[in-house]
């Protein structure tokens, strides 16, 4: 069974088709980019999984259950999944430990199961030095570290992920290109990445949905959709 199926998923704005019948199964563990240029409709496909709107046709499976559908979709917090934004949207009176424990401390978990989980994800994202630290005295690569850190911490089933370097300085973005596919291949979680930049879905990706004009018009892992580097 697929991790993520999109079965025909069609979203209409008025006149505009931002999504056109995309139809993509995402198996369990695989990171797979939306990759395209800007207003191909990769956001839009990120926010329907999300939930955040509903489908004007088909479906959304996730584990076999539908989520999405124009009769009915499941609120987003009724979803296992994750999504992390360009913005990082940190809380600002919040310390980087206050941060990535948030979601944890809502899921009122017992206060030794929430220190260690704080304590492994800190150490992997590389965080453990700025855990006192505010969001603002971090650099945007840094804060984007304690984003992703807060994402994985209440270990979702599924992670979404929206241009998450677009606010980076060119060799940010390089490094924290690694990092994240340092963290997928160490969690393994379903992931749905959107960029418009090549590069970082060449890096990150086991498979690539190159989309146009709300289709997916190339579907294949990096190395068949651009050649071997
Ligand atoms: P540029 O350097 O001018 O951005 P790219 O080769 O990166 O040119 O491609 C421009 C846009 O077309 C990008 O947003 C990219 O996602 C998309 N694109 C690149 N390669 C393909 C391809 N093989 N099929 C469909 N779209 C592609
Ligand atoms: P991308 O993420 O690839 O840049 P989007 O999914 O944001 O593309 O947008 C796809 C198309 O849908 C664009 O033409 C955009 O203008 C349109 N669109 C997106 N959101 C809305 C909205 N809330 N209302 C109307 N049109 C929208």
């Amino acid at each position: 069974m697929a991790a993520v199926e999109l079965k025909g998923l069609t979203k209409r704005y008025g006149q505009t088709t931002a999504v056109v019948d995309v139809s993509l199964r995402i198996e369990h563990g695989q990171l797979v980019c939306l990759l395209g240029p800007s207003g191909c409709g990769k956001t839009t496909t990120l926010r329907l999984i999300a939930g955040f709107i509903e489908p004007s046709a088909g479906e959304i499976v996730v584990g076999g259950k539908v989520l999405s559908s124009p009769q009915r979709t499941v609120p987003p917090e009724g979803r296992n999944m994750s999504m992390i934004f360009q913005s990082y949207a940190l809380w600002p009176h919040m310390t980087v430990a206050e941060n990535v424990a948030y979601g944890l401390k809502i899921r009122k978990l017992d206060r030794a199961v929430i220190d260690a989980k704080l304590k492994a994800i800190l150490s992997t994202a590389h965080l453990e030095a700025l855990a006192d630290r505010y969001p603002g005295e971090l650099s945007g690569g840094q804060q984007q570290r304690v984003s992703l850190a807060r994402a994985l911490v209440v270990e979702p089933e599924t992670l979404l992920l929206d241009e998450p370097l677009s606010n980076l300085d060119a060799n940010l973005r390089e490094e924290m290109r690694f990092e994240i596919r340092r963290l997928h291949d160490q969690y393994r979680y379903t992931t749905v990445y959107v960029t418009h930049d090549q590069a970082e879905a060449m890096t990150t990706a086991d498979l690539i949905a190159v989309m146009n004009h709300g289709k997916v018009e190339q579907l294949g892992p990096p190395e068949e959709i651009y050649g071997r580097p």
